[in-house]
C-alpha cells in the first residue's frame, strides 16, 4: 500500500525549493527505511542548489538534504545489529563499489563517489543518487544498511545532524596526528568546519588551540572553552607566524589545518605554514579554490607534509558518537536553531548571512 509524505524538493537549481507531496520511499532488502527526524543545513547548502558550480546535482525534482538523523522504521536485512526504534545518523557517502580503489577497501578515494541529497563528485558519480534519491529534507528516506550510525542517547538528533561537517573535522585532524599535547594552529575557525574542529581537539588531547578567523563574536566564544588552550586572532589584527610562535615557545604548531570557506584567499595559509613545526603536518579540508603557492625548499629542509582530506570513514562517525557517549567529546557549546520543513528556505536564507560555526542550523520534518 503506497502512501506518501511530505518533502521539500529542488524543482530547478537556483530556485525556491517546494514543498510537494511524494510517493513514501520502498526499501529493498539491504535498506532500512528511517523516518527523518532532523538534516543539517550548512553554508555550503546555498552554493551547491544554484547548480553553476563544477558539482552534478542529482535529477530533478529532487529531494536534496546532506545530513540526517532519525528513527529505524523497518531494519535491514544485512545489518542484525540495527532494529526498528534505532536513533541512526545515515552517512550520506556513497561510493561506485567497482572502482579500484572500491575494490581494495579504499571507498573514500572512489573515482566516483557521490554525496546522497546533495551531488555527484563526477557525472558517473552523481547517477549513484537514483539508487538512493531521498535527501534529508523528507520525512521519510531508504538508506543502505551500512550507511547507518548508532547514535547513543546523549546526542540529540540536532546534534547527529552535524555529524557530516563534524566527521570531516575528525578525519583531518586524525590526519594530521593529533593527540595528547598536539599543537594546532586552525585558519578559518570560526565556521562550522572550524569550530568543530576546535571542540574535537579538545578532546582529543590537543593542548594548544591557535585560530583565526573574521567573526570577532564566534573568536570571542571560541576562547571560553578553554582559556588556557585555545587563543583566537582576527584576521588582519597581527602577522600570524609571530603570533603562533609566541604561544608555542618558538616551536611553531604541529598541524596547521586548513578549514577556508569557499572564495577565502590562499594567503593566510600560505603566510601560517611559516609557523610549522619542523615535520609538521598542513591538512587542507576546506574549500580554498585559488593555487597556493608552496616552498619546496621549506617542505624538504623542515620535512613538512601537506596532505588533503575529503569526508571520513563510518568508523570514525561511530568513534565520534562514542566519545560523546563517553563524556569525552562535548557537544554542548552547539546553538540549535530549528525550521520546520516548510521553513527550509528560511533556513538557507539565514545561513548565508554566516552566523558562525556554533549555530546548528537543523530542518526537523516533525516539529
Ligand atoms: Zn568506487
Amino acid at each position: 500500500m503506497a502512501k506518501d509524505m511530505r518533502a521539500a524538493r529542488l524543482h530547478r537549481p537556483g530556485e525556491a525549493f517546494q514543498l510537494d507531496r511524494v510517493e513514501m520511499p520502498q526499501p529493498r532488502p539491504q535498506d532500512a527505511l528511517i523516518q527523518v527526524k532532523a538534516c543539517g543545513i550548512i553554508p555550503n547548502m546555498n552554493a551547491i542548489v544554484s547548480g553553476t558550480l563544477w558539482h552534478h546535482l542529482p535529477v530533478m525534482p529532487a529531494i536534496m538534504g546532506l545530513d540526517a538523523t532519525g528513527i529505524v522504521v523497518e531494519a535491514p536485512k544485512t545489518r542484525s545489529d540495527i532494529r526498528t526504534g534505532d536513533r541512526v545518523y545515515i552517512n550520506p557517502f556513497l561510493a561506485c563499489g567497482v572502482c579500484p580503489y572500491c575494490r581494495s577497501g579504499r571507498k573514500l578515494l572512489c573515482a566516483d563517489a557521490a554525496l546522497r541529497g546533495y551531488f555527484g563528485f563526477t557525472p558517473k558519480g552523481a547517477e549513484l543518487l537514483a539508487e538512493y534519491p531521498y535527501g534529508g529534507l523528507g520525512e521519510y528516506l531508504t538508506a543502505a544498511g551500512d550507511s547507518l550510525i548508532k547514535l547513543p542517547p546523549p546526542i540529540s538528533f540536532d546534534e547527529g545532524a552535524r555529524w557530516g561537517y563534524l566527521g570531516t573535522s575528525f578525519s583531518a585532524l586524525r590526519r594530521g596526528e593529533v593527540g595528547a599535547g598536539s599543537t594546532i594552529a586552525i585558519n578559518g575557525v570560526t565556521g562550522t568546519l572550524g569550530v568543530g574542529a576546535v571542540m574535537l581537539a579538545l578532546a582529543m588531547g590537543a593542548t594548544r588551540i591557535l585560530g583565526w578567523g573574521r567573526n570577532r563574536p564566534v573568536l570571542d566564544r571560541l576562547q571560553t572553552l578553554a582559556p588556557d588552550r585555545i587563543d583566537a586572532l582576527a584576521l588582519g589584527e597581527q602577522p600570524i607566524v609571530p603570533w603562533i610562535r609566541e604561544r608555542t615557545a618558538g616551536l611553531g604548531v604541529d598541524l596547521l589545518l586548513d578549514c577556508t570557506g569557499r572564495g577565502g584567499p590562499a594567503a593566510p595559509v600560505a603566510e601560517a605554514i611559516g609557523a610549522v613545526k619542523r615535520g609538521g603536518i598542513i591538512v587542507n579540508v576546506g574549500a580554498l579554490a585559488e593555487p597556493l603557492p608552496l616552498n619546496p625548499t621549506q617542505f624538504m629542509t623542515s620535512a613538512l607534509r601537506y596532505h588533503g582530506s575529503n569526508w571520513f570513514s563510518n568508523e570514525e562517525a561511530a568513534l565520534m558518537a562514542e566519545m560523546v557517549r563517553a563524556g569525552v567529546l562535548d557537544l554542548s557549546p552547539w546553538e540549535p536553531r530549528v525550521y520546520p520543513l516548510a521553513g527550509v528556505n528560511d533556513a538557507l536564507a539565514d545561513i548565508k548571512e554566516r552566523p558562525g560555526g556554533f549555530v546548528n542550523m537543523v530542518v526537523a520534518p516533525d516539529r
